[in-house]
């Protein structure tokens, strides 16, 4: 067991917070923090026997790791001295402020923990956990840091401690980290608990790892050097690691029934490039070069995992037969890998980076919020861990909306669940599911990958409690039962309440910061309303949506049409298309059918959505009839818009590379595309940014010309 050798000290941490803090007075901040802490903790010692000061000192180091503000490092050396020392709230606020004291008192509220059985424990704990996040989600992140720490130092612990600790940190821990992104921290947690937990296990692994270590290395080299030639060939800079698996990581695949020599062939690479598009065009490359196993590819960069996760991940037989797991992705994608929630304190582009980390992280950790709304009082305690256990913790799955967008859910979950996690009101009017294009009943238990779209009518009844005995998630069980013990007032209340709040995440606008009484007055004097209520009210009821709500505060949102997951440079410019008779209105471009200038188009009035174009051929046009109306484009649109089109190939070999070659030679902007192998036939579905028909008939002409393309169609959804 290796004890640290090496004494950290506080020059090291303002050395290494220096490199991305640039101002002198924040690192002069830190110092006064630190200097505070070492004279509260003055004659107090580890078990460990070292100081105590060289545990915030140590905790604030990792916090350096993954880029962390000056509040938050200032936290990490504070975190004790509440608790442990001779300091008040009242002190610690006058010499640092309000905001560095919330944060230790945060973390320090989650280090109070009252339990007499394990249930108890583990509610108290989520509880408070859940909290704090909610407040604040750099208070969970210090208190990782903190456990980070205390893993590493647990050696100096008597055995019985060790495991329930360890057990706690694999239990909570890992998993928040895990749902916070911060994979450094995450994987660290995980292989030191694994140590204690299971000593055994963990030293076998360590020990045959290091008996092939040599002979890995040496593959992996090889490898290394075959893929840097022929990426320099294609002129594509880039970088590539070797990577080492986590011992946590493999006990996992083997607890899974898999055999220690299937886990230990798989060698590991990581290629990291400029680009998105580069992305792409190197796992083309090495497609072309080394023959990918069929059904390993995962395109993580065009649909990233809920915790923010990009990557595009295959599997090829490499050098001398060796399975080799690829990971290709940006830089910026690998900061967020290995930072997660983090990462965006190393990348403020924005005045407010902490406003925008909490919005990010309201948006990404709907399910922490959703418990914590929800479990109020209503949960029994078994219920409680039953479905933090459930939900938070591993067994979920990954199913998609239509559109590519991610659903999580737990194991088992059906198409009611899916319903509910997308909005309540898909959920309260669904009548039927349709899952990879074919129709199933409510009770149908959903795997990963699964496409689903889920049939609304506005005019059903809602819910049946049926269907209580079906979901399998917490937040469809209680919506549902909400539905059955709730006044029609209060489910449109509480449907506003959604919606308008779901509008201000998608605008990046913090709930508070909106919903305060000038901008409500300015609201209810607007519309006429009576009270706060009332805004709530009829957005719920549909008497107006909550862009038109947020609108009247923020009116410039009006004028810009966001196209969803639009490469930065390519928004859709509602100049781009002129409806005759009308001057100013919302226009959308349809997204069943892409429409092109140069295509022929009609627009349909949608409901409270403006006009949305499609083709004059989509046949989704085919049952709408009197809401028609006509439209043309403005003949001096200079955007680039979204087309999908399928090549048909009569072969399975892979051609993928050779197609983004031919295409890439015109001004596109690709976003993603996807493979679909037929029994002796490959579709290849390419979605990419083009300028008008003319151009895409270009790119067709030019694609037409291989001879194993045997047609191209444009899609329609
Ligand atoms: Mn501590």
């Amino acid at each position: 067991m290796s004890k640290s050798l090496k004494i950290e000290t506080i020059d090291e941490l303002l050395e290494k917070a220096s490199v991305y803090i640039p101002e002198e007075e924040n690192i002069k901040l830190i110092k006064e923090a630190y200097d505070f802490a070492d004279l509260k903790h003055k004659g107090q010692f580890r078990k460990s026997g070292e100081g105590y000061i060289i545990h915030p000192l140590n905790v604030a180091l990792i916090l350096t790791t993954i880029y962390s503000d000056t509040q938050t490092i200032m936290a990490g050396l504070l975190h004790d001295v509440l608790e442990d020392c001779d300091c008040t709230r009242e002190e610690m606020e006058e010499k640092f402020g309000r905001e560095v004291t919330n944060l230790v008192y945060g973390v320090t509220k989650l280090g109070r923990i009252n339990f007499s059985t394990e249930n108890e424990y583990l509610i108290e704990y989520y509880k408070k956990i859940i909290v704090g996040m909610s407040e604040d989600v750099r208070v969970i992140i210090v208190k990782l840091a903190d456990r980070l720490h205390n893993m590493r130092t647990l050696w100096a612990l008597p055995e019985e401690k060790q495991k329930k600790i360890a057990k706690e940190t694999e239990e909570i821990l890992a998993p928040i980290a895990h749902h916070l992104g911060i994979h450094k921290i995450k994987s660290e947690l995980e292989d030191l608990s694994l140590r204690y937990l299971k000593p055994d296990v963990f030293y076998d692994i360590a020990e045959r790892l290091n008996k092939t270590k040599i002979e890995r290395d040496n593959n992996v080299q090889e490898m290394l050097q075959n893929v840097t030639e022929l990426l320099t060939e294609h002129n594509i800079p880039h970088e590539i690691k070797g990577r080492a698996k986590s011992i946590y990581s493999i006990y996992n695949k083997l607890d899974k029934g898999k055999k220690f020599s299937d886990i230990f062939d798989l060698l590991a690479l990581r290629i990291l490039v400029d680009t998105e598009q580069e992305c792409y065009l190197v796992l083309g490359i090495i497609h072309s070069k080394f023959k990918p196993i069929p059904k390993r590819f995962k395109d993580y960069v065009a649909m990233p995992k809920p915790n923010m996760y990009q990557s595009l991940h295959t599997t090829v037989f490499g050098i001398d037969g060796c399975l080799f797991e690829i990971q290709i992705r940006t830089y910026h994608m690998d900061e967020i890998a290995e930072n997660g929630i983090a990462s965006h304190w190393a990348y403020k582009e924005n005045r407010d980076a902490v406003a925008n980390l909490q919005n990010t992280t309201e948006q990404k950790l709907q399910f922490f919020k959703s418990i914590i709304e929800l479990n109020e009082d209503k949960m029994s305690s078994e219920e409680f861990v039953n479905s933090v256990k459930n939900e938070v913790l591993n067994n979920n799955i990954y199913c998609f909306t239509p559109k590519g967008d991610i659903i999580e859910l737990p194991k088992d979950a059906t198409p009611i669940d899916f319903a509910y996690k997308v909005h309540t009101r898909v959920g309260e009017t669904m009548i039927g599911a349709l899952v990879n294009n074919a129709i199933v009943p409510l009770d149908y238990k959903l795997k990963n990958n699964d496409i689903v779209k889920i049939n609304t009518n506005k005019n059903s009844k809602g819910p049946s409690k049926e269907w209580l005995n079906i979901v399998k998630s917490t937040q469809a069980r209680n919506k549902i039962k909400a539905f059955f013990t709730k006044s029609e007032k209060e489910v449109y209340l509480e449907r506003g309440k959604e919606a308008l709040e779901k509008e201000l995440r998608r605008r990046k606008i913090a709930f508070s910061d909106f919903f305060n009484n000038t901008n409500t007055s300015k609201i209810k004097e607007e519309l006429h309303l009576d009270n706060n209520d009332d805004i709530y009210l009829q957005i719920g009821n549909g008497k107006y949506s909550a862009s038109t709500i947020v609108n009247v505060i923020y009116k410039r949102e009006e004028d810009k049409i966001i196209i969803k997951k639009a490469p930065p440079k390519v928004t859709f410019n509602e100049a781009d298309i002129v409806v005759d008779g009308i001057d100013k209105v919302k226009v959308n471009l349809a997204n069943c059918c892409n429409p092109l200038p140069g295509d022929e188009i009609i627009g349909y009035i949608s409901k409270g959505n403006g006009i949305s174009v499609h083709r004059r051929t989509c046949h989704n046009l085919e049952y709408l009839d009197n809401r028609i109306v006509p439209v043309h484009w403005n003949s001096l649109t200079n955007d680039k818009y979204l087309t999908i089109i399928l090549i048909h190939t009569s072969t399975r070999d892979y051609k993928l590379l050779d197609i983004l070659q031919k295409v890439n030679v015109f001004d596109v902007n690709i976003e993603s595309f996807r493979t679909i192998p037929r029994v002796e036939t490959t579709i290849y579905e390419v979605n990419m940014y083009v300028k008008s028909l003319e151009h895409l008939s270009n790119i067709i002409k030019e694609l037409d010309k291989l001879e194993y393309v045997t047609k191209i169609e444009r899609a329609i959804r």
